[in-house]
C-alpha cells in the first residue's frame, strides 16, 4: 500500500476517467493507493475541495493558502484553525516562500507563512512547507516562529543537502515528488538517498509534476509508484518496504490521519 502524501484532487484532470471523480478514486484504490492528502492552496477552493473528497475516507485534507496565490481572502490564523476544527483535517498548508513566481516585496509572504505557523501552533496540527528559491528566509522564519514544536515537512523538495540537513535538524520531515525521477535530477537523488528513513516522505503533487516514465501526463496519486520505485532504487530497498516506511511515517507525522483497512 502506498500513500500520496501530497496531491490536489480537485485539479487532477478527469478526461481519462470520463469527468468522473469517482473512477478515478475507484482506479487509484486498485493501484493500491491507500490513503491521500489532499492539500488545499486557497480559502475560495477549499469548500469544493473539501466536498469533492467527502466521501473518501482514505482522504484527508490540510487548509492553508500557497504563497503564489495573491488577490485572495487573506487568511487569518483563526479563520485557519477554525476550518482545521473538522475530523478530516490533518495539517495546516500549504504555506511557505516562493520567490521563483514571486518578486517584489514579499513582506505578505513572509506575514502569511507566520500566521500559517501560528494556526498549526495554536490547533496543535503539522505544517505543510512550500519553500522554492527561498531557503535561508524559510529556515529563519521557521527557526524564528518555533516551528520545531509544531513539526511538518518540507514538501516537493528540490534543495540542498544543507537545506534538508536543518530541515530535519528542525524536527522536520522531507518529501519527495517526481522531480526526483527527472533525468536532471541527479543532486536531488543524492539527497533522497541520505534522508534518515523515519523522515520520508513520497507524494505526486498531481496534477503537476509527473514522473518519469509518465511525463507529458497530467499527474495522479497513483503515479506516486515511480517516485517509490525511484527512491527504493537509490536506497537499495524493495519498493514494499519504501512503502511500509512511508506509510508508517505518514501516521507517524500526521496523527491525525485515520488509516483505512
Ligand atoms: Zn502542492
Amino acid at each position: 500500500m502506498l500513500i500520496d502524501s501530497h496531491c490536489h484532487l480537485d485539479r487532477v484532470d478527469l478526461k481519462p476517467y470520463a469527468g468522473d471523480f469517482r473512477r478515478l478514486m475507484e482506479e487509484t484504490s486498485a493501484a493500491g493507493i491507500g490513503h491521500m492528502l489532499c492539500v488545499s492552496i486557497d480559502l475560495e477552493h477549499y469548500p469544493r475541495m473539501r466536498n469533492l473528497v467527502a466521501p473518501y475516507p482514505q482522504v484527508s485534507v490540510s487548509v492553508g493558502v500557497h504563497p503564489n496565490e495573491r488577490g485572495r481572502r487573506e487568511p487569518t490564523p483563526e479563520v485557519l484553525v477554525e476550518l482545521a476544527r473538522d475530523a478530516r483535517n490533518v495539517a495546516i498548508g500549504e504555506t511557505g516562500l516562493d520567490y521563483y513566481r514571486s518578486t517584489g516585496d514579499l513582506g505578505w509572504q513572509h506575514r502569511r507563512f507566520r500566521d500559517h505557523i501560528a494556526a498549526a501552533r495554536s490547533c496543535g496540527k503539522p505544517l505543510i512547507v512550500h519553500s522554492r528559491e527561498a531557503r535561508e528566509d524559510t529556515l529563519r522564519i521557521l527557526t524564528e516562529e518555533d516551528a520545531r514544536d509544531v513539526g511538518g515537512v518540507l514538501h516537493c523538495f528540490t534543495e540542498t543537502w544543507e537545506m534538508a540537513k536543518a530541515a530535519l535538524d528542525l524536527g522536520f520531515y522531507i518529501s519527495f515528488s517526481g522531480i526526483v525521477t527527472f533525468k536532471t535530477a541527479d543532486d536531488l537523488r543524492a539527497v533522497a538517498a541520505k534522508v534518515p528513513r523515519d523522515r520520508l516522505l513520497i507524494e505526486t503533487d498531481s496534477p503537476y509534476l509527473a514522473p518519469v516514465p509518465h511525463r507529458g501526463k497530467s499527474n495522479e496519486p497513483r503515479f506516486v509508484a515511480a517516485v517509490a520505485q525511484c527512491i527504493a532504487g537509490l536506497r537499495g530497498m524493495s519498493v514494499e518496504e519504501l512503502a511500509a516506511l512511508t506509510r508508517d511515517n505518514f501516521f507517524c507525522l500526521f496523527k491525525d490521519a485515520v488509516p483505512v483497512d
